[in-house]
């Protein structure tokens, strides 16, 4: 089951730039930094409230963000759920006719198990699933 918007993504040129001007919008310095390599993107996590907003710069030309900015611009990039079970989710959208990107789930930024559906069939809305990794999912993958 989908659940409430866990975060919003927002794709960014250049972290030094971007970095001051959304701590001066929020008030706040950001909580979380952290590099996916898998993604090839440097992640920055703020809080307003109960709600999370990601900045995305890439580190690569090779990511999906640095490909998303070359088409797209700067700006929003994904809206991402709270799922509580990520697979059941995939298998039930995968039913439903979506395309997905990530037929099973990959280990995200901020503890999290996440996969893409194509904005092809979300009316051009990159959709991410999270599912936070609890104590018996983090030993069965032995991170
Ligand atoms: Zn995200």
């Amino acid at each position: 089951m989908f659940h409430k918007i866990e975060h919003v993504g927002i794709a960014i040129k250049n972290a030094q730039l971007a970095e001051p001007i959304f701590n001066a919008l929020f008030n706040q310095t950001p909580y979380k930094k952290e590099t996916v390599e898998s993604e090839m993107v440097q992640t920055i996590f703020y809080k307003t409230g109960s709600n999370k907003i990601e900045l995305l710069q890439a580190l690569s030309e090779d990511s999906a963000i640095a490909k998303f900015i070359e088409k797209r611009g700067e700006g929003i990039h994904h809206i991402a759920f709270a799922v509580d079970d990520i697979v059941a989710e995939l298998s039930r959208l995968k039913k439903e006719g979506f395309q997905l990107i990530n037929e099973t789930p990959k280990r995200g930024a901020d503890n999290k198990l996440i996969a893409f559906v194509h904005p092809k069939g979300t009316h051009g809305v990159l959709i991410e699933l999270c599912q936070e990794i609890g104590d018996e999912l983090t030993l069965m993958t032995g991170e």
